[in-house]
């Protein structure tokens, strides 16, 4: 397509996560013209989370679109959530360009250019008055950076228990990942160990899982490890720095459910400004729009680092602050 014939669009929405879609959704009911670019499919993130996982939050705290969701039991799970995005997506016939990643962004406020590039190869190329970033930060996992973590057997996501029966599993952790994997895992006949850095487990682990995790390791069911943190990981052993001084414990896979983080380059690339303590770029609070002009942030990528202050309950208003401002930018509507 010739530059000349090519569609501007209001806005383009990068990544369709529940954060995405909703801004999409509120931009696309002021009469202006969006696409969302997502690099995998619909709702990619929730799509990778452990296939068998619950929801920690009951279903109306994770509507958009003033949609409601129903769930069988108090709490969805990870299947009814993908097929209520899914059917939100149809019902706003959202414009999703599934499996197209956005690679670079150019231009200024009015005349932004991305260009993107597809999962068999193929690039392309979009024009927007405005951007929205709503990229998440589930494709990046906090990393030990220790010798061995490199290895196969080394995991940062937990899907499900079945293949690590009967074998030596180390879970590093302390919040609900870890809680949750190391419980299942032992349910299924694994031989976890459990190693967090801090001296107790967290209190942010739900009130639901955390006595359950303490009693298995106050039982010596799951062996656990406080205060020691994981220093090498060879192909069937790791070296513990424990208060009780260093330990080589027998291992055959490790998970490290350390957390994750959003794309700090990429903002850094589209010329954005960070905190340099917390990582949290420069936003106005109102608008989410960003040190770039034309450039707005949504969901988890508004708080830098501390990624447990946004989640999809309060990341789905993003997208009512960020379509207000915009119409507010490109129809002169007050
Ligand atoms: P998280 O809440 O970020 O916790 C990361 C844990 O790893 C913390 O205990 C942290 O220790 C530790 N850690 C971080 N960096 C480390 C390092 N370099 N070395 C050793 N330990 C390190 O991650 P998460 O548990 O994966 O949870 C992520 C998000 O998903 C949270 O919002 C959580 O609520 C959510 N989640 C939801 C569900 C569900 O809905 N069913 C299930 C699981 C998780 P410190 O405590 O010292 O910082």
């Amino acid at each position: 397509m010739s530059a000349a014939s090519e569609p501007v669009y209001d806005a383009i929405v990068i990544g369709a996560g529940p954060t995405g879609l909703a801004c999409a959704i509120e931009i696309q009911q002021r009469d202006l013209s969006v696409i969302l670019l997502e690099k995998g499919c619909l709702t990619n993130s929730l799509y990778h989370y452990p296939p068998h996982m619950t929801f920690f939050t009951t279903p109306e705290l994770l509507e958009i679109g003033n949609l409601p969701m129903t769930s069988l039991n108090e709490k969805p799970n990870r299947t009814e959530a993908l097929k209520y995005y899914r059917r939100v997506t149809q019902y706003f016939r959202l414009d999703v360009r599934q499996y197209e990643r956005a690679d670079r962004i150019e231009g200024q406020d009015g005349d932004f250019h991305v260009w993107t590039s597809h999962r068999v190869g193929r690039t392309g190329h979009h024009r927007a008055r405005k951007i929205v970033l709503s990229t998440g930060y589930y494709d990046l996992p906090n990393l030990l950076d220790i010798p061995g973590e490199a290895l196969s057997k080394v995991m940062h996501y937990y899907r499900e228990p079945h293949p690590y029966w009967d074998m030596d599993v180390a879970v590093i952790g302390g919040k609900n990942s870890a809680a949750i994997a190391s419980l299942e895992l032992f349910w299924a006949g694994a031989r976890v160990t459990l190693i967090h850095r801090e001296p107790q487990l967290s209190n942010s682990i739900k009130y639901w899982i955390k006595p359950n995790i303490e009693n298995r390791l106050k039982k010596g069911e799951i062996a656990g490890y406080l205060s020691s943190t994981v220093e090498d990981i060879t192909e069937d052993c790791i070296r513990v720095r424990t208060p009780d001084g260093e330990k080589w414990l027998k291992n055959d896979f490790v998970f490290a459910l350390i957390g994750y983080h959003p794309d700090i380059e990429f903002l850094r690339h589209m010329g954005i400004e960070f905190d340099p303590a917390t990582r949290r770029p420069k936003t106005n609070p109102d608008t989410l729009e960003s040190d770039r002009p034309g450039v707005y942030l949504a969901g988890v990528l508004v708080a830098g680092m501390h990624t447990n202050e946004i989640f999809i309950e309060n990341g789905r208003f993003h997208g009512a602050q960020i379509a207000k401002d915009m119409e507010r930018r490109l129809t002169g509507h007050p």
